[in-house]
């Protein structure tokens, strides 16, 4: 499943740089799925919906960082633990208990962000 980052956040930025499918942004930053990705063109969201996938999109925080759950897959393919709960100083990296994915779907879901 994907991560979340809960209130506790303290801006510090570890996380940010430790993804390897720059699924992390700053509060208040709008995200994209080309960001750190090779994906181009047409891209089609977990919830059906198809956005270019240079496209900036409206940030899921105004307040702690957040993480895009089309772009996070635990970091499956990379590492054998995800990166940014390893990173966190406070622990504010969390299972996503809205977004539940298999090994194999996140597999799949790596290998459509990195061509
Ligand atoms: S689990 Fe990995 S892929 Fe997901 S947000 Fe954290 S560092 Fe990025
Ligand atoms: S590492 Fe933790 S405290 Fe730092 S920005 Fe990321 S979620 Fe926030």
């Amino acid at each position: 499943m994907a991560l979340k980052i809960t209130d506790d956040c303290i801006f510090c930025a570890a996380c940010e740089s430790a993804c390897p499918n720059n699924a992390i942004y700053e509060g208040g930053v709008e995200w994209a799925m080309a960001d750190g990705t090779s994906v181009k063109g047409d891209f089609v969201l977990k919830d059906g919906s198809i956005i270019d996938a240079s496209q900036r999109n409206a940030p899921l925080s105004t307040g702690p960082y957040y993480i895009v759950p089309d772009k996070c897959t635990e970091c499956q393919g990379f590492h054998e633990e995800p990166q940014c709960v390893t990173a966190c100083p406070v622990d504010s990296c969390v299972p996503d208990e809205m977004y539940r994915e298999s090994i194999e779907e996140l597999l799949n879901k790596k290998d459509k962000l990195h061509l």
